[in-house]
């Protein structure tokens, strides 16, 4: 078996696109990884084919959407309706991430990147603005176990030793899903943060646990793909998984082939739900809040929103809550659920004051968000601002 597909993705349009890019990446390249760019692979079977990476298709899946119907507020104590709008989005889970994916897999994606994530982002901003005060998170983020098994130079995670190796009581993972049972949730609920999820034996039974208590939500698990196999696939998609993302990390993009086996055997009604794409585990990313191993702090805090903290809530495995997905240690602690409610949290002094001065393109409430140089929408301040206003492919 040929575990290495080498059809190429070239075309005129391609070259056509790669020029823009390139003009565009030359003059704005301060935020922007370095090697996420190319990726010439693709397997020959087409419904087979892993998508290209931009290196950042995590932070795509991050912006909101208009807010789903609020059939939560039925549940709800009288003193907190009027205080929930948008339990989640589901139909930015179900459907526009999906669809981000698989048009990544066809146009060279920085180039698309670029032009969508920025407008969305500035779509965020304005949507936020006057609705964050009552706006619930679209997304829950849960690290059960802390650990990773990767290798990744761009990832504090895998510095061996820098994070303890916690395990999240099932008391605490019941006592989070229970409330969101309460408010009917309907976006994602993430199963990994910043780990290595499938290194919890118990992940197949919290999946199970999820998909009972919160039917209409998302259930989406990440996996760097060493420990997958296609046994262990099939027992999370029967256990009620939608969606199974596969990065695959190595210095060339190739398959893993236990990823390869599961590319080739999973039955079809998994394998549309399933993700996989290259990566390179010496990646120039974000530089992840500060903490990353190859790239360095910010030593000015750039003027820029930040849609993280409007949308997302990440609880790590003792029920600390941190500032986003980025804060990798949990530094900037903004409750714990073991001690507070999930929306007392959401809702409370401190993350609300982070998202105040985010919305005024100031990073400075939050010693994390003054040296991450995490691309938001920008405050476009000089004459060169008016320029980009006027040059569409510039214009973000
Ligand atoms: S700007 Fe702040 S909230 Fe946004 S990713 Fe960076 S650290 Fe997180």
């Amino acid at each position: 078996m040929n575990n290495q597909p080498a059809t190429s993705v070239r075309s005129p349009f391609y070259a056509v696109f790669r020029s823009i890019h390139i003009l565009d990446s030359s003059l704005i390249n301060a935020y922007f990884p370095k090697k996420s760019t190319a990726l010439t692979e693709f397997s020959p079977e087409r419904k087979r084919t892993p998508y290209m990476t931009n290196g950042c298709e995590s932070e795509t899946t991050s912006l909101n959407s208009p807010p789903s119907p609020h059939q939560q507020l039925a549940t709800m104590p009288a003193d907190k309706r009027g205080r929930l709008f948008g339990a989640g989005s589901s139909f930015q889970t179900k459907y526009v991430v999906p669809f981000m994916y698989k048009v990544f897999a066809h146009v060279p994606p920085r180039l698309l990147y670029n032009q969508i994530y920025y407008r969305l982002s500035k779509g965020a901003r304005n949507l936020y603005a006057p609705t964050y005060q009552h706006r619930i998170f679209s997304t829950v983020n849960l690290e059960t176990r802390t650990i990773c098994n990767g290798k990744c130079l761009f990832c504090p995670a895998s510095i061996k030793g820098v994070r303890p190796d916690e395990l999240m009581p099932w008391e605490i993972f019941v006592n989070v899903i229970d409330q969101l049972k309460k408010i009917s949730f309907s976006g994602q609920i993430a199963l990994f943060i910043n780990n290595e999820p499938l290194l919890d034996s118990r992940l197949p039974q919290m999946v199970s646990y999820v998909r009972a208590a919160c039917p209409a939500a998302t259930v989406v698990v990440s996996t760097n793909g060493i420990l997958l196999n296609l046994e262990r696939a099939l027992e999370l998609y029967r256990a009620g998984l939608d969606r199974l993302i596969v990065n695959m990390y190595t210095r060339n993009r190739s398959w893993l082939p236990q990823v390869h086996q599961i590319a080739l055997e999973l039955p079809d009604e998994y394998w549309r739900k399933t993700y996989v794409f290259f990566r390179r585990d010496d990646d120039e990313l974000t530089n992840r809040a500060g903490a990353s191993p190859n790239k360095p702090k910010l030593t000015q805090p750039i003027r820029a929103f930040c849609e993280l903290p409007f949308n997302q809530i990440n609880i790590t495995a003792s029920g600390r809550v941190g500032l986003c997905c980025l804060d990798y240690y949990f530094s900037e602690e903004m409750g714990n659920v073991a001690q507070q409610e999930l929306l007392s949290i959401w809702f409370g002094a401190r993350l609300q004051q982070v998202r105040q001065s985010l919305l005024n393109y100031d990073r400075q409430a939050a010693n994390l968000c003054t040296v991450c140089d995490y691309p938001g929408y920008k405050q476009l301040v000089g004459p060169y601002s008016i320029f980009r206003r006027f040059v569409p492919w510039l214009w973000w």
